[in-house]
């Protein structure tokens, strides 16, 4: 199924073509702050769940003309990984490789939805890059997950561009600012991604191809990711895990439109202001 956010906090279900607005059903309060909404009915997501499509107050909708919101607002964590695909290390010169150096973090408040603008600041002579990546949402949480149960730790994948302005200045920095993290357009939980080790990733600008690659390519494949990620810190329920970009990454510029799309999971295109 997708589990979306729309219309200023609403959360709504969708399986097959059709969807409903789950957020009475749910008796979920969308003045709520922090919004932690969706991070509480990932944590219960079974429980709550249960029938909720044949619930008297779950509201048919249609997906089609609703305005779509960032699925999740308020993680415990961001994490992310860095050059986690050899040809993306090879065209940055890095020797900063997500097997050798692990994770970052960018700010939660980085995060944005389908709908927002990428809002770049105002940097002159800066080069301020797209980086395509699939988004894993982590469901169940814990810490020292292994690599064989990895997967059951998986809620569901999203797509997520790593937004980052080139430069020396601390990573976590140049990859914090507001609207940096699109995500989005909703969550497809994990049970409806056949094989999240070979899933196409792509991103255009402007209509043209920029990024095109393969989960399977990773260098930190997804398992590897969770464990080492929970060796460090707990994962809660809700945490984003960015798995690293392919080669190809390349500026944006105010006006263009970035298009990003993986397979099994969706697509979205963000104007960039
Ligand atoms: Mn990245």
């Amino acid at each position: 199924m997708k589990l979306f956010r729309f219309n200023q906090g609403r959360i709504g279900v969708g399986i097959g073509d059709e969807a409903w607005d789950i957020t009475d059903a749910l008796g979920i309060d969308v003045a709520m702050w922090p919004p932690v909404q969706m991070v509480q009915l990932i944590a219960d997501f079974d429980r709550r769940m249960k029938d909720i499509t044949s619930h008297p107050k779950a509201k048919r909708v249609d997906l089609a003309s609703v305005r779509l919101e960032v699925p999740i607002e308020w993680p415990n964590k961001l994490l992310a990984y860095p050059v986690n695909y050899i040809k993306h290390g090879q065209e940055m010169n890095s020797k900063n490789r997500a097997d050798l150096n692990g994770f970052f973090m960018k700010a939660n408040s980085s995060l944005s939805g389908p709908n927002d603008p990428i809002v770049l600041p105002d940097l002159p002579g800066r080069e301020i890059h797209h980086e395509c990546e699939l988004g894993i949402v982590i469901g169940q949480g814990g810490r020292n997950i292994s690599r064989e149960d990895a997967f059951k730790h998986v809620f569901g994948y999203a797509c997520l561009i790593d937004m980052v302005v080139r430069g020396s200045e601390e990573r976590v920095m140049r990859k914090s600012y507001d609207s940096f993290c699109p995500f989005g357009p909703w969550i497809v939980t994990a049970d409806e991604v056949p094989d999240p080790t070979n899933l196409q990733a792509r991103l255009w600008v402007n209509g043209e191809l920029r990024q095109n690659a393969n989960t399977r390519d990773l260098i930190v494949d997804i398992p590897g990711m969770i464990e080492l990620a929970s060796r460090v810190a707990t994962l809660y329920p809700g945490d984003i895990i960015a798995t690293g970009t392919p080669e190809g990454v390349g500026p944006v510029k105010r006006g263009d439109r970035v298009r990003i799309a993986i397979e099994h999971v969706g697509e979205m295109t963000l104007d960039v202001k």
